[in-house]
């Protein structure tokens, strides 16, 4: 047998290997000149970094990638390393081969100071080895594989669907992929698996789960990729309530695999009142500062501003001492936002300090004090509008003012049930759906889908759902419409006429004339779900290979100019560029 580059990882020593000879590999993360035959080699795996003390190292350079092999010994006295987990042991007497040579890292490798994000990439390989992205990584695969087991448990089958599709509706722009042997035609790429995995229910599967990739065209943000991975999910013969336990069970295992702690119940709160409370459909409920309602207060006011059909108020403890400049950057704040304006007030012992305070009665003040339960030192903010704008302006404040750092306050995860059936009125006049078209209605508003006109079908609950943690919206999922005719209605009211339907949809309205049985499901973002485990504002930092915000690849450059012989193939032809 050939004899093995290497016998232990550098992360691992530890004082029971004291006296064994040793054979490690990796890079060289630091190097320190002691004598002229004398060095220390910090040397770095995937595990971590073994000091070895050398015999002279001017030949050797960062990032070398070396084999170091020599014998366990404690540290001398007063050079024990308590902030590291090798830190009361190193190899000493170690002869190093070189594996390979290296250029010197593109970026400094220790510096706590940020690399630009485009470098970083062009050069992930290098970014790869740092601890930041190890550790990481290492939190992403123990999320998929602990979710993973939660399904398994839970009697879920684990099916691939195909990634070269008809469109999927999610309400983002599809991915295409023009076809060679239907020139003219193109599939498109999975929004997300939604219709494979009804028809999975079709077919008699009964619990359907993947760890899949989904492709949506829409603009990038720091919570967002063009392609990202979903635990996706569905079940036939359940109800709404089992579906969010088998996901709370998935989403607690992951969280107790990467803390170690399991997360309590996941509380619910409907979509309603997630919006009176906190002015989100996702609330962040790690802080209070939550909305107050005060119309009724102002009811016979005298303050034309305030005569409006909602009032609603925050208050910040010990926000009194805010500056004027900064109350005013929020006032502007809350009109780009959309408010007419916003109203601030210090409590203070004698008065509600405010430049409106004059044109509310004595009445009124108090029972601001009272409603808000306003101390002395506490700001008040208040925004008078229509409904859906107060929560809006509000909802937009309180996590300006209080939302706590990523990696502080926990993991509070919510469950946001009974969404609306329908989020807006389209510029056609049609309601366009809050989730998919495939979501089946609240069972207690059947008969206002019946009669409904106008903006009233706003008013219309769903069966569907979403899960939240600390703010991020983690997935969502609905009990799904079973029969053909239902379908056909919610069609005929999101404006899809029956070719439409049948063009896009034919396969699905088909197959629900064979049996399809009741199902329902979810789906949940595990790109965000790594990321807040792992502490990180941003899920490129939890994806070994992620896009700039412009939908770049600096390493690959990607996307890159399509081959002219490609491009014939498939019977298309580049428009001049418009300028
Ligand atoms: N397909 C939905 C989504 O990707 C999730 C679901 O309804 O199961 O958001």
């Amino acid at each position: 047998m050939t004899e093995r580059l290497r016998s232990d990882y550098c992360g691992e020593l530890r004082s029971d290997d004291i006296g064994r000879t040793v054979s490690v590999c990796g890079w060289i993360d630091r190097r320190r000149e002691h004598s002229q035959h004398l060095a220390f080699i910090d040397l770095r795996d995937r595990t971590g970094i073994i000091q070895c003390v050398v015999d002279g190292s001017h030949d050797l350079r960062s990032e070398f990638v070396v084999r170091i092999r020599g014998v366990v010994r404690a540290r001398p006295d007063g050079t024990v390393n308590p902030d590291l987990a090798t830190g009361a042991v190193e190899i000493g007497d170690a002869e190093v081969e070189v594996l390979n040579t290296a250029e010197p890292p593109p970026f400094p490798m220790h510096d706590r100071t940020d690399v630009d994000e485009t470098i970083r990439l062009r050069h992930r390989y290098v970014d790869l080895r740092k601890d930041r992205l190890q550790r990481n990584l290492q939190v992403r695969a123990k999320v998929n594989s602990a979710v993973r087991n939660a399904m398994e448990r839970q009697g879920f089958t684990e099916i691939e669907t195909p990634m070269l599709i008809a469109s999927t509706p999610e309400g983002a722009r599809d991915f295409i992929v023009p076809s060679r042997l239907k020139p003219g035609s193109a599939y498109s790429l999975p929004q997300s698996p939604q219709l494979f995995k009804q028809l999975c229910m079709v077919g008699g599967i009964d619990r359907y789960y993947q760890i899949a990739r989904c492709l949506r065209d829409e603009d990038l943000r720091a919570d967002r990729q063009f392609e990202f991975m979903q635990l996706d999910a569905e079940a036939s013969f359940v109800s709404q309530d089992e579906v969010l336990e088998f996901i709370g069970e998935a989403v607690a295992e992951a969280a107790e695999a990467v803390t170690g702690e399991r997360p309590g119940e996941i509380p619910h709160m409907t979509w309603l009142e997630a919006q009176e409370r906190f002015g989100s459909d996702k609330p962040d409920i790690r802080f209070g500062m939550e909305l107050v309602e005060l119309t009724e207060i102002f009811a016979e006011t005298g303050f034309n501003a305030f005569k409006a059909p909602c009032v609603k108020g925050i208050r910040i403890p010990g926000g009194g001492d805010l500056s004027r400049s900064r109350l005013d950057d929020l006032t502007d704040q809350a009109k780009q936002w959309g408010a007419k304006g916003l109203v601030w007030m210090r409590v203070e012992e004698s008065e509600l300090n405010s430049p409106i305070a004059k044109f509310l009665s004595e009445d009124e003040l108090s029972a601001l004090r009272t409603t808000l339960e306003a101390e002395i030192g506490d700001l008040l903010f208040l925004v008078a509008d229509e409904h859906r704008m107060v929560r809006h302006v509000l909802g937009l404040l309180r996590l300006e003012m209080g939302k706590p750092p990523v990696n502080e306050g926990g993991l509070q995860f919510l469950w946001v049930t009974e969404f609306p059936l329908f989020e807006t009125i389209g510029d056609d006049g049609s309601p366009v759906p809050a989730h998919h078209p495939f979501t089946m209605p609240h069972p207690d508003d059947m008969g206002l889908l019946e009669t409904a006109q106008g903006e009233e079908v706003l008013a219309i609950r769903s069966q569907a759902y979403d899960l939240v943690l600390n703010g991020w919206e983690l997935g969502s999922g609905s009990v799904r419409i079973h029969q053909g005719d239902l379908q056909g209605r919610i069609f005929k009211l999101l404006g899809i006429s029956d070719e439409e339907a049948q063009a896009k949809f034919g396969f699905l309205l088909e197959a629900f004339k064979y049996g399809a049985p009741p199902h329902a499901g979810f789906a949940f973002g595990l790109d965000r779900l790594v990321a807040l485990l792992a502490g990180e504002e941003n899920i490129r930092e939890v994806i070994a290979f992620p896009k700039t915000q412009s939908g770049a690849d600096p390493m690959t450059q990607a996307p890159t100019p399509a081959d002219p012989k490609h491009l014939e193939d498939l019977g298309l032809r580049l428009l001049p560029q418009s300028t």
